[in-house]
């Protein structure tokens, strides 16, 4: 604004000396008798001046980092006081950018876990000290390179060409054996991301000895389970016991069977983590495995009232035969255990355009909102008194999540307290098979 505020004097300024020029020049012609040579050479003098102090300008312009402003007056002064100002405020506003750059190049550097900024082709643009650490590549070398061509490892490859991106993918590096990296990828801008890659060598190591000794443990504890199960049930069956032997005994039977109970759990569920990624597996026939269930449900001493299955499709899912069955046995297993003997538990399969879904919904008990969200861990249980009674081992529905995390799905519960719940299994489109293509292979 404060440039364009003298536009209109410099205008009239400007008419002021032309039709001075033309008087001088008109003045002079009479003096040497033509007045039209006098105003020419007046006006072709100013014109030349005009012409000067262009060229004065544009050399200036031209060397600025070496050269001074020129010396000018008028117009031509306004013009480069103009051009100094609007080049000191564009150096100050570079001058800080490069400092905030600086900045934040500075604070990613020290950062313990390596950044990749990579372009919407995933070419590196630029990278930490860490991520070149940690991913063997070189700062300098390796910019503008596709990452995708530089780290070849095919779970980083398929993280790297999917759209989901909200958890981290662990790979190990070819290059480094014993040691596991987390790839996490944020987009910004406009198709950019962020890498992020985080050492988690550590915290593998820790998991895998937990995992291990879970396994190891039950392993180790199944044995003798077995022989003292085995001497309780002789024990309990002998008609001749003393009675005030018998109820303790048949306590004992049950907190043994308990124990085997937890035991088989906590090894179904380290067999279920073993499994890295997603399984493949074979096209499983999901209607026949809820009838059987169903049937099993019908078969117990304590069930519901009504045990139905509505199935809506003939498609198959591709999976684990034994992992689901796991899965969604767990289920009904906890809806018939939580249904009193009036109420009814429904099982129904269909497929709609986001993949095949299972779900198990009973009239039951129900369970309080804020317990919903821990449900899946290990040993927890809303009442604990209740699900013991029950011989509930805290596991089943731990079993649940990880053998569908196995097969690419999810698990949703819906749930009101003392009216019932609605556990729903999810599945991908891509785990979704024909019932024809079950035959061919078959
Ligand atoms: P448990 O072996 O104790 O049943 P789970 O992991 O299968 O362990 O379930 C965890 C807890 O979730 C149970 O203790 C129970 O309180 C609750 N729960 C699971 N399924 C149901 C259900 N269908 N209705 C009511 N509560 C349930």
């Amino acid at each position: 604004m404060a440039e364009s505020s003298g536009g209109g004097s410099a205008i009239w300024f400007i008419i002021a000396r032309v039709a001075g020029a033309v008087v001088a020049g008109a003045g002079l012609g009479l003096l040497t008798g033509s007045v039209w040579a006098g105003i020419a050479v007046v006006l072709g003098g100013y014109l030349a001046l005009q012409l000067l102090r262009l060229h004065q300008l544009d050399h200036w312009l031209r060397n600025r980092s070496r050269l001074d402003p020129p010396d000018a007056s008028g117009l031509w002064g306004d013009v480069v006081a103009l051009v100094v100002r609007l080049h000191r405020r564009k150096k100050y506003h570079k001058q800080r950018l490069i400092e905030t750059f600086r900045e934040l190049r500075r604070s990613t550097a020290s950062m313990p876990d390596g950044v990749v900024t990579l372009n919407a082709e995933n070419e590196i643009i630029w990278m930490n000290r860490m991520a070149g650490e940690l991913l063997g590549l070189r700062r300098r070398a390796d910019a503008g390179l596709r990452i995708g061509n530089l780290i070849r490892h095919p779970d980083f490859q398929r993280y790297l060409n999917s759209a989901q991106h909200t958890h981290p993918v662990v790979i190990q590096p070819v290059t480094a054996v014993d040691q596991w990296l987390a790839m996490q990828l944020v987009p910004y801008g406009e198709g950019q991301k962020l890498l992020f890659v985080r050492d988690v060598t550590r915290q593998n190591r820790l998991e895998t000895m937990r995992r291990d000794f879970v396994a190891n443990a039950s392993h180790e504890l199944r044995s003798p389970l077995t022989v003292i199960s085995g001497y309780l049930e002789t024990l309990a069956s002998d008609p001749g016991i003393d009675p005030d032997i018998a109820q303790p005994l048949g306590e004992m039977r049950r907190q043994a069977e308990r124990m085997t109970d937890i035991v088989n759990d906590l090894l179904v569920l380290s067999r279920l983590e073993a499994d890295e990624g997603e399984v493949g597996g074979a096209p499983v026939d999901v209607a026949a495995m809820l009838a059987m269930l169903r049937k099993d449900a019908e078969a117990r001493p304590q069930r519901p009232a009504e045990v139905t299955l509505s199935i809506e499709t003939d498609l198959q899912l591709i999976g684990d035969e034994g992992q689901l069955q796991s899965a969604f046995g767990n289920l009904v297993d906890n809806a018939v255990k939580y249904t009193p003997a009036g109420g009814r538990v429904a099982l129904r399969w269909w497929v709609d355009d986001d993949g095949g879904h299972v779900s198990v919904a009973d009239t039951g008990i129900g369970i309080a909102a804020e317990h919903l969200p821990r449900l899946t861990e290990r040993f927890y249980r809303v009442d604990a008194g209740r699900a013991r009674a029950t011989g509930g081992s805290g596991l089943g529905l731990s079993i649940v999540k990880h053998a569908l995390q196995n097969h690419g799905a999810t698990l949703a519960v819906e749930s009101i307290e003392g009216r019932g719940s609605t556990f729903t299994c999810s599945f991908p489109p891509r785990r979704l098979a024909g019932a024809a293509q079950q035959r061919i292979r078959a």
